[in-house]
């Protein structure tokens, strides 16, 4: 039996990544919806979308801010916020490590850019999330980000665009994480109280915590084709309620059709379609 028992060694001190990918990594890259083969560049080129059959691959939090805004001249507010590990947290590694790892690796403290800058013209206060952050999660930090971007549109009565790419509160962070659901929710009901419009863009994926707050409070819920939207996953459901679920379940399109999104907007037109929801919003007599 002894070659099904995984080397003790082998998990701790594997082939270092850097090693691997050098040797791996190539122009090329398999699009995972059809298989097609495809030069990253012109994946990069159409927005991390495949050329071939329209599947939307995820985008990073700073690209993302690329598509939408008309330049790169944002302003970015709360860089240096970064969460404390409030609880100590250990599970296979520290979570402050955890932490200083996904920092090192991307640049930022944690998993959202919130900015000010320009939409078609329009000044607006745009939030971003980096999935590749501990999968976007909602800890402390970002659940503070979201609600000081919230106040900035309250006090500067600009628009607000969230666009949420995660997987829910931060497991790590406990309470203190499911705590920010309420606190971001009461935030977004007083800029509602304000009439200040506020746009949330659902991308693949949205669950958890972030779609049980602030991403389905939108005056405009709208998302990418294909998206995974939902709160449970879908086998976790399968076993409370006892049901097969139907096909498409989670996805963009179904919560299009039952109710749950506004629209699903292709990514090249994402960008005109907020454009032109906000003029709806604002400028109308
Ligand atoms: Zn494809």
């Amino acid at each position: 039996m002894a070659w099904f028992k995984r080397e003790k060694g082998a998990i701790e001190n594997p082939t270092p990544v850097d090693e691997r990918s050098v040797r791996t990594e190539g122009l090329w890259t398999k699009c995972s919806s059809c298989r097609a083969i495809i030069w990253k560049k012109d994946l990069e080129a159409n927005w991390e979308v495949c050329p071939k059959c329209d599947h939307h691959f995820r985008l990073d939090a700073r690209r993302r801010l690329e598509l939408l805004l008309d330049d790169e001249n944002w302003v970015e507010y709360d860089a240096d916020l970064a969460s404390n590990d409030p609880l100590h947290f250990v599970d296979t590694k520290p979570y402050a490590q955890r932490l200083k790892d996904a920092q090192e690796k991307l640049g930022v403290k944690d998993a959202i850019l919130t900015v000010e800058g320009r939409l078609a013209g329009r000044p607006v206060i745009c939030c971003s999330m980096e999935f590749g952050f501990i999968g976007g999660s909602m800890g402390a930090v970002v659940g503070e980000k979201v609600t000081r971007a919230i106040e900035r549109s309250l006090a500067q009565r600009q628009p607000l665009v969230i666009v949420s790419c995660s997987a829910g509160a931060r497991m790590m962070e406990g309470a203190v994480s499911l705590m920010q659901l309420a606190k971001v929710a009461a935030a977004l009901a007083r800029l509602d109280e304000a009439r200040v419009p506020f746009i949330s863009i659902l991308t693949d994926p949205t669950t958890g915590g972030v779609s049980a707050s602030y991403a389905m409070l939108g005056d405009l819920n709208i998302s990418e084709p294909g998206a995974m939207i939902g709160f449970a996953g879908p086998r976790v459901i399968e076993q409370t309620i006892r049901q097969k679920l139907p096909e498409g379940f989670q996805r963009a399109e179904f919560l299009l059709e039952h109710g749950f999104l506004d629209a699903v907007v292709p990514r090249k037109e994402l960008k005109s379609y907020v454009a032109q929801a906000l003029g709806f919003f604002l400028d109308s007599p």
